[in-house]
């Protein structure tokens, strides 16, 4: 099985369609969260989800877009975006958007947004709240699957020196106490591939729709759970004709601004 894994499209359709051409034939497409904001075209993102049957998780900005608090805490560029999104979308989107979980578990892994602390805000961007969230993963999940850095990365739990039997479903020495497997901090470049052995990890597959790792293209990931291993894609798309459709929607030039150098 081959399953695509997406985060953060933001409303950039041509994004989202050069990743889904990239992928080709998978057997599912996950997104995990922030389907809309700060893009020109969050109807048509959600349809085009609709239509090849995405699984997914809800992200701050879903949430914030459904008319809830959350936009009282973003910055001024993100909340003209969001009060522009929340004038722009159809009753349809908002219904879709309001009927995304905050988390789905789906084998061994776990999809939110955030973290699995904090599914909608808390940022995984150190080893220690990487550790801090393993720890809290349920024993039969050994996978976490998060967005919302925009950062592809991943932070695998290695096996410590006394389990060489591979007693990975164990997770008793997780909790941040003296006898805690290392972590090793994996960036996701395009074409990596992670082998996970068994191991248990947080896996990020950076963003569709706004990319911050100093890399314009379009990032994702495939995850292939009988081989038990993820590999991070980039992909061109047409960027300026997306920086177009933002200045004529009237959205921060700042953000257009941003899809040219990634960050
Ligand atoms: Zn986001």
């Amino acid at each position: 099985m081959r399953i695509a894994v997406l985060s953060d499209v933001h409303a950039n359709l041509t994004a989202l369609d050069a990743v889904l051409a990239d992928a080709g034939a998978v057997d599912a497409v996950w997104q995990l969260g922030d389907v809309v904001g700060y893009g020109p075209e969050p109807d048509a993102v959600v349809a085009r989800l609709r239509e090849i049957g995405a699984k997914g998780v809800r992200g701050n900005h879903d949430a914030a877009a459904c008319g809830g608090p959350e936009i009282e805490w973003f910055n001024p560029e993100a909340r003209r975006a969001m009060e522009w999104t929340r004038n722009a979308i159809t009753a349809t989107t908002v219904e879709w958007l309001a009927g995304l979980p905050e988390r789905l578990t789906e084998g061994a892994c776990e999809l939110v947004h955030g973290s699995y602390r904090e599914p909608l805000w808390e940022y995984v961007t150190s080893e220690g709240v990487a550790r801090a969230n393993l720890a809290v993963l349920d024993g039969a999940v050994r996978v976490g699957l998060h967005g919302h850095t925009h950062m592809p990365v991943a932070f695998l739990e290695e096996r410590g020196g006394g389990d060489a039997d591979g007693g990975d479903a164990d997770g008793g020495d997780a909790d941040g106490g003296p006898g805690r497997r290392p972590l090793s901090t994996i960036r996701g470049r395009a074409g990596e591939t992670l082998e996970l052995r068994g191991r248990r990890a947080l896996v990020n597959p950076g963003s569709v729709g706004q990319p911050r790792d100093g890399d314009p293209r379009a990032s994702y990931l495939v995850w292939e759970p009988e081989a038990d291993r993820v590999t991070w894609h980039r992909v061109d798309y047409d960027v300026e004709a997306v920086q177009r459709s933002m200045r004529e929607a009237g959205l921060p030039a700042s953000l257009a601004a941003r899809l040219s150098i990634g960050l």
